[in-house]
């Protein structure tokens, strides 16, 4: 979501007239988007912010801007006490507080600086950030801000506000200038992205949106993320199913496999439900496939509740695992009202046990990968090997002195590993 974030501004401040720079010293306009999903990315966020004092220093003129989820949707006075030497700061998503503060500062008139507001921030005209343009393969599309959900553990409602769709014309618009400028698979984004609609009757579904995405011409592949197993249908199954665009994997977090943990996470689903629903996917389409989200460590998890999560965990056998200890995230309701109560230490050795049970999950997923003729995406070069991926969202390196950025090409697989698999093409 921040990348796609980041692109949005980028995309503004190119049509305010400025040019991306690879060097933060050089730069005129430093934006830096934070994310609070947990302590350690918060500690990020000021230990990166803390890094631009010494340049606002030397260079007073450059302009600051503190953007995302560290600022959130309620405005920025205590931050603006902490970080004086930050301009500008704007809530997740919205490029304007920054562009408006550029225009008064380098327009001259009303009329002016009119023109250049329409032209920064029209929406629906996105445009990929000028070094990307002919480059980026793949890009991401929000279709819904914001959450309503209210997760226990979870700041995101807090900071990117209620959950809202965007209308279809505006992402398909955006779709095809997108594609317009090179991008051959877009990924559609939404905190609760199996809603999208929801909030709008007008609006059509998650499955009535891929269908009409489907029929832009030269968009390769159609990806969505993340879903919420409550919100997941049939109708979606459908269109994974049989819209030959919309590739075969899906993001669905389960958090737990315990009853009661996720009783007190606020989920909303059993882990039964969760295990029948991954059954029903895999059963309509065969070689799926599923990743999920999973908290260790959550306010009272005992053993035996970990152990259950770790059981449905080797039980299901899931193509990848969003692995993550429980972060208290201030104002959140177990924040307030359930004791952090399990060791630091403990939580580490339940994520270590999930990682390893996920290593040797993967390595046996992708070793049926072996001797296989697939279709991989390529994105970039990485030294000597082009990276690309399957539509099941692996990662696999070919070795080619070729240009093959952007195509789509089948390749045979020569050698697979946990984390990523090598080819040659066929
Ligand atoms: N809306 C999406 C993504 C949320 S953020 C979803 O619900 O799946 C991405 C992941 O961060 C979550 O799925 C969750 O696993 C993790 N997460 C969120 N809050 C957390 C917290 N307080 N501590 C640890 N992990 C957290």
């Amino acid at each position: 979501m921040n990348e796609a974030d980041s692109d949005r501004v980028a995309s503004a401040l190119e049509h305010l007239g400025y040019t991306y720079s690879p060097v933060i010293e050089e730069a005129d306009v430093i934006v830096l988007n934070t994310c609070v999903v947990r302590q350690s990315a918060e500690e990020k966020a000021i230990g990166r912010l803390t890094t631009l004092l010494p340049v606002k220093r030397s260079r007073p003129d450059v302009v600051i801007n503190m953007m995302g989820c560290l600022v959130g949707i309620k405005g920025s006075n205590p931050l603006q006490k902490r970080f004086p030497y930050v301009d500008v700061f704007s809530a997740p998503s919205d490029p304007r507080p920054l562009i408006e503060y550029l225009i008064q500062r380098d327009t001259h008139n009303e009329e002016e600086a009119e023109t250049a507001r329409r032209f920064a921030l029209m929406d629906g005209e996105l445009t990929l950030p000028q070094p990307q343009v002919g480059k980026q393969v793949s890009a991401y599309i929000p279709i819904q801000y914001g959450c309503s959900h209210a997760c226990a553990y979870c700041i995101i409602p807090y900071r990117r506000g209620i959950e809202k769709s965007r209308p279809p014309e505006d992402i398909l618009h955006e779709a095809r200038a997108l594609v317009a400028q090179g991008v051959k698979e877009i990924t559609l984004l939404g905190q609760i992205v199996d809603r999208y609609g929801k909030d709008e009757p007008s609006f059509p579904s998650l499955a009535q949106l891929l269908a009409q995405m489907s029929e832009i011409e030269g968009l390769e592949r159609l990806r969505f993320l993340t879903s919420h197993p409550n919100w997941w249908t049939d109708e979606l199954l459908e269109a994974v199913a049989t819209l030959p665009k919309v590739m075969p994997h899906i993001e669905l977090p389960n958090q737990a496999g315990d009853d009661q943990v996720l009783t007190n996470m606020r989920r909303g689903y059993s882990a039964e439900k969760y295990r029948q629903i991954i059954q029903h996917i895999r059963e309509r389409i065969p070689g799926v496939s599923i990743a999920t989200d999973i908290i260790v460590g959550f306010p009272g998890e005992t053993e035996e509740q970990f152990m259950n999560t770790y059981q449905q965990l080797a039980e299901l056998r899931l193509d990848m695992v969003h692995l993550a200890r429980y972060s208290p995230r201030k104002g959140t309701l177990s924040e307030r009202t359930m004791p952090d109560d399990v060791s630091d230490e403990e939580k580490w050795r339940r994520f270590r046990m999930v990682e390893k049970l996920e290593e040797e999950v993967m390595r046996e997923i992708h070793a049926r990968y072996l001797g296989q003729t697939v279709p991989i995406l390529f994105e970039e070069k990485q030294k000597k090997r082009w990276k690309g991926r399957t539509p099941t969202n692996k990662l696999v390196f070919v070795e080619s002195d070729a240009d093959l950025h952007g195509q789509i090409l089948p390749v045979k697989v020569t050698w697979t590993g946990p984390w990523s698999m090598l080819g040659e093409l066929a």
